[in-house]
């Protein structure tokens, strides 16, 4: 492959120091992949055999209640770039947890909430991010249970990106002669020729019976396109 020659775009990479509070699936599961990322984990558990199994997976990982404040002030936790906290069904100590976190300076706070009640108080309490895993992931499942799409990412509220099946009416076409754009009103992004690869959609990509398709696009144009044939 020629080498470019374009000045490198990519942002310098910064790792961040996180800090996760609640080792149970999903924090456990975030701390791992921050990890794969290159990333500076601090994983803090009250459950000490939590702690233990995660020993050496995570940069750093630490027994303690994050609802006392001392412990929280000894584990320096003002200091990271960030914090989760991935406690879901206690929903006492989840609270607790974020609002001292919050007292203490944390400067992006992520929480997790397992209602739409508890997502309530943490955004109240100041939370700067709050997440329902379980809920975004019923829905992301609904639209793939039903077999419409192979996996379904809402960006936003109206704006989704979604893996389908190349519609049998397209194959031998190119993107550019099917119009997508305008006939359509959704973008597609990449295609896997069957190989395993996904690569870059351009106007010339021919498309074929079995290729697979990342498509973007507003909720509606895109809930249409995923019903052709
Ligand atoms: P998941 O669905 O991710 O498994 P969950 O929503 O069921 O988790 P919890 O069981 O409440 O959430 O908590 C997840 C983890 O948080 C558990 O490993 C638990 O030991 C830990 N945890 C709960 N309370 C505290 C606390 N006060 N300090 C530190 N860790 C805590």
């Amino acid at each position: 492959m020629p080498k470019s020659n374009a000045p490198s775009r990519r942002r310098s990479f910064h790792a961040a120091n996180v800090a996760v509070i609640g080792l149970g699936r999903f924090g456990t599961s975030l701390a791992l992949e921050l990890v794969n990322g290159g990333h500076q984990v601090l994983g803090i558990d009250s459950d000490e055999k939590v702690v233990q199994s995660l020993a050496g997976q995570l940069t750093h990982v630490v027994a303690a209640d994050t609802t006392d404040e001392e412990t929280l002030k000894e584990l320096g936790l003002a200091d990271l770039d960030c914090a989760v906290v991935a406690i879901g069904a206690d929903l006492e100590a989840s609270i607790l947890t974020t609002s001292l976190l919050l007292q203490l300076g944390v400067k992006q706070l992520w929480a997790k909430a397992n209602s739409a009640a508890h997502g309530k108080i943490l955004n109240q309490l100041g939370a700067h991010h709050v997440i329902f895993p379980e809920y975004e992931m019923g829905r992301r499942v609904a639209h793939m249970v039903t077999g419409e799409s192979l996996d379904y990412v809402q960006i936003d509220e109206d704006f989704v990106m979604v893996k389908v099946i190349c519609p049998q009416s397209f194959d031998g076409q190119t993107l550019a002669e099917l119009k997508i754009r305008s006939n359509y009103e959704v973008t597609v992004v990449a295609v896997n020729h069957g190989n395993g690869l996904y690569e870059p959609a351009f106007p010339e990509t021919e498309l074929k019976v079995g290729d697979l398709l990342v498509v973007a696009g507003r909720k509606q144009p895109l809930d249409e396109f995923v019903q052709l044939q």
